[in-house]
């Protein structure tokens, strides 16, 4: 089976974004693949959260996982600071990757903002840290959103120069395996993992800016849909949405240019488990003032059986953190399996 890793960072705040970019299509691919999902708190201390709250927001993430419908008995659910071999392995592709190539991030250039002097070190080796999340399982797939794409692909170079850089020494341990790089076979220790990008909510936009992504730390409440929001807020805040004055186009073609329409006849399509077409064959023609009630409906019909699940799950604090602890002893010792090979390549001495 190929294996999933994923991960969403405790940052809290968690979205309609990050349900349907990411974690709804997790529970999806849990039939065919076997999946390690990750409450990436390393990466939360990256903007230096308060402690408490990274606290509450692991458990609150955690517990959206659980409550999406992952289950954690077939697959495994953690907090990426239980196992260490991360920030191990982070470590090794930080003499990897090239200042040159991380430079180039364009998520480190909209987080760090205009200071950039003061932005943390931890911030700018983001995209190592990922690297050694997915690596030090040796994934093959990631479900992400179109905002991680580029760390995506730094993921692949990094892979593929330690290929490189160590060939002789992966050869000579035998520890090698084959694998496709376009029409070539080539050998290598880690694999090249592809991102899963796909559907109708690859790129959720703000409710309020429709060239902005949809994020947990937009200062504007009323620019995402929370998971926690209850159905007076979602309809609320459907209906104060960002639009233009036209009606729904009467193709999707139509859509193009008009971001904010664009993005809601996409969050009904991902809702509803359709794509833009069949929203708009339903819907073209038609006034925001008569969709934005129908999609207002959709998002809590779909979002509140998860709320509320959500709850539940996060009032019995001993069993998230079981969850998590179990979790962690089983990711810990296939880490420690890649971690094992990976120091006996870079020649570290070991028992
Ligand atoms: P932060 O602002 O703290 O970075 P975030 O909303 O970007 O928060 P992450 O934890 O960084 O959330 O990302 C978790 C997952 O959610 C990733 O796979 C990411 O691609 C996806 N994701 C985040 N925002 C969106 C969005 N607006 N639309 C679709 N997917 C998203
Ligand atoms: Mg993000």
């Amino acid at each position: 089976k190929p294996l999933v890793f994923s991960g969403v960072q405790p940052t809290g705040n968690l979205h309609l974004g990050n349900y349907l970019g990411a974690i709804k299509r997790w529970v999806d691919l849990q039939d065919s693949h076997d999946c390690i999902y990750c409450v990436v708190d390393m990466h939360a201390l990256t903007v230096m959260p308060d402690p408490a709250d990274l606290m509450v927001s692991t458990r609150e993430v955690t517990a959206a996982f659980l409550a999406a419908g992952i289950d954690p008995k077939k697959h495994i659910v953690f907090n990426q600071s239980r196992v260490r071999q991360h920030a191990e392995l982070a470590w090794v592709f930080n003499c990897i990757a090239r200042m040159g190539w991380l430079n180039r991030m364009t998520q480190f250039k909209d987080k760090a903002g205009k200071d950039r002097e003061n932005a943390s070190a931890g911030l700018f080796v983001y995209p190592s840290l990922m690297a050694a999340d997915i690596l030090v399982y040796r994934a093959t797939h990631v479900p992400v959103g179109e905002d991680q794409k580029q760390h995506l692909e730094l993921t692949r170079d990094v892979a593929q120069k330690f290929n490189n850089d160590y060939s002789d020494r992966i050869a000579s341990l035998g520890v090698g395996v084959e694998m496709a790089v376009g029409d070539e076979t080539v050998s290598g220790f880690f694999p090249l993992a592809e991102p899963l990008i796909g559907g109708p909510a690859t790129r959720i936009m703000s409710l309020r800016d429709g060239t902005k992504k949809m994020s947990k730390s937009d200062p504007s409440d009323l620019s995402r849909i929370n998971l926690v929001d209850d159905a007076d807020t979602i309809a609320k805040k459907i209906r104060k949405a960002k639009t233009d004055p036209e009606a729904l186009p009467s193709d999707v073609a139509g859509l193009a240019n008009r971001p904010e329409a664009d993005n809601l006849v996409g969050i009904f399509a991902a809702l509803s488990g359709t794509d833009r077409e069949t929203v708009i064959r339903d819907f073209g023609g038609r006034q925001f003032s008569d969709f934005k009630p129908a999609l207002a409906d959709l998002a809590v019909a779909r979002l509140s059986p998860i709320t509320d699940e959500m709850r539940r799950i996060s009032a019995d604090e001993a069993y998230v953190d079981a969850v998590l602890k179990d979790g962690g002893e089983r990711a810990g010792v296939l880490a420690e399996e890649t971690m094992r090979h990976v120091r006996d390549i870079i020649g570290f001495l070991q028992d």
